[in-house]
């Protein structure tokens, strides 16, 4: 593999909205129920929006001989998303 970088997770982006709402839920469902201070103390995990991270490392490599081939495999180390995929296509020569 030749080529890398690195991307926003599509996993983590999910488990943060998935977390984030229930955490809504835990606070609505917490009012009035507990005291003041883990009433603040949960509202304070509540996150306004999703910041793209960079945990996705992406690797790929095409190469052209006899077919054209793709290679693409992706780690989240947070996470452990793992992507790995080979695409071949045969090349139509004259
Ligand atoms: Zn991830």
């Amino acid at each position: 593999m030749s080529a890398n970088r690195f991307s926003n997770c599509p996993q983590c982006e999910k488990r943060f909205h998935k977390e984030q709402a229930a955490l809504r839920d835990r606070i609505n469902s917490s009012y009035g129920k507990v005291s003041q201070y883990e009433y603040e103390k949960l509202q304070s995990h509540r996150m306004v929006g999703y910041k793209k991270n960079d945990n996705l490392r992406e690797d790929w490599e095409i190469i052209v001989e006899d077919e054209l081939i793709i290679r693409y495999e992706a780690f989240c180390e947070a996470c452990g998303l793992k992507i790995d995929f080979t695409g071949r296509q045969p090349i139509a020569t004259n």
